[in-house]
């Protein structure tokens, strides 16, 4: 099914080619086990295409983040291949008129998970990775050791196992059949309630221990399609100088909660953020628990309604009371 909705998507990319300035969608990584970003300009370079459980990196930043593609041709649209959690980006990015839905051509893509290579190594240390394959529920790894075959569901990443929009939300054209959640609605926060439901040290003691590891590298604000302060970011600003360049818990702490209250109603759960940690400190928790809030408290889910206003992006001065 991978392989045929690879073809598919060929075909449409090759039908849509003339209309587009540029297509970004995923190609052949290092190994089997990972793909990169691709843009094609030319009919040559559609079959490099490719659609697989390996395709987890969120296209959608390239479109607003430095150096964004700059069309040589701005009369045409730019293509862009979408899984559900990235689609529910593009909705993000046209509320806050980051990109113009008429300059998009969306390849919509049901999605069933994306692998983590690091859930798989912690398995199988495996060197020269020579194929990788999704069959059934299992995920097959041919290397240099021989055969091994995994679970997919130990090595999806994180987010997979809580996605309740695996179809994207918005698309113009979509590649294969839609498919189904694997979990249901009410437990999209489960990870969340599993730490609320430890004491108060704990969950200090949580956090402590996972941001102490924090390097500070922001390689999760540079992936983050919505994270878009750029040269105003308050880690790098010094005027006003909201952080230093200590490598203490509270300089750590202080990063990641103005991150995570940046992103608040606005953060899409992509991931993006968790899925480049070189540390692999589950960033995208706090941003979950900003989530929950704002569904409980005001009724609102990100990335959804392209029409819709993030709550947080409106202000009523009605609303203080004043
Ligand atoms: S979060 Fe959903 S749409 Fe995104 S990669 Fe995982 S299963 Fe696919
Ligand atoms: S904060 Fe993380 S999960 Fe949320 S939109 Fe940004 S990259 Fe995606
Ligand atoms: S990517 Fe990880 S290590 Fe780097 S700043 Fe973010 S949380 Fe810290």
């Amino acid at each position: 099914m991978i392989e045929t909705d690879t073809m598919q998507l060929h075909k449409l990319v090759e039908e849509a080619l003339p209309e587009l300035d540029t297509m970004i969608g995923w190609a052949a990584g290092e190994d089997p086990l990972h793909t990169r970003p691709i843009f094609i300009r030319s009919a040559e370079s559609i079959p490099r295409l490719i659609w697989s459980p390996f395709c987890a990196q969120n296209l959608t930043g390239y479109l607003v983040k430095p150096p964004a593609l700059q069309p040589a041709d701005k009369n045409k649209q730019i293509g862009i291949c979408v899984k559900g959690c990235d689609s529910r980006s593009l909705v993000a990015l046209i509320q806050e008129k980051f990109v113009t839905r008429d300059r998009l051509r969306i390849f919509g893509i049901p999605c069933r998970g994306t692998v983590d290579w690091r859930k798989v190594m912690r398995q199988v240390r495996l060197s020269y990775v020579k194929s990788a394959r999704v069959e059934d529920n299992r995920l097959i790894v041919d290397d240099a050791g021989g055969s091994h075959n995994f679970d997919l569901e130990d090595v999806l990443t994180r987010k997979c196992l809580r996605c309740i929009h695996p179809n994207p939300v918005v698309y113009d054209v979509m590649v294969g059949e839609p498919t189904v959640s694997r979990i249901k609605p009410e437990d999209l926060y489960r990870d969340v309630d599993a730490l609320e439901k430890r004491p108060l040290e704990e969950r200090l003691a949580f956090w402590q221990a996972e941001l102490d590891r924090c390097m500070r590298c922001y390689a999760c604000r540079n992936a983050c399609p919505l994270c878009v302060c750029q040269e105003r970011c308050i880690a790098e600003t010094r005027d006003p100088k909201w952080l230093t360049q200590r490598m203490g818990i509270p300089e750590k702490f202080l990063f990641h909660f103005i991150h995570a209250m940046h992103l608040a109603g606005r953060c899409t759960e992509c991931g993006e953020c968790e899925r480049v940690c070189p540390m692999e400190i589950p960033v995208t928790l706090m941003k979950e628990k900003l989530n929950k809030i704002m569904e409980e408290m005001l009724g609102y889910v990100a990335g959804l309604d392209p029409t819709a206003i993030p709550p947080l992006l409106t202000f009523n001065p009605g609303e203080t009371g004043v």
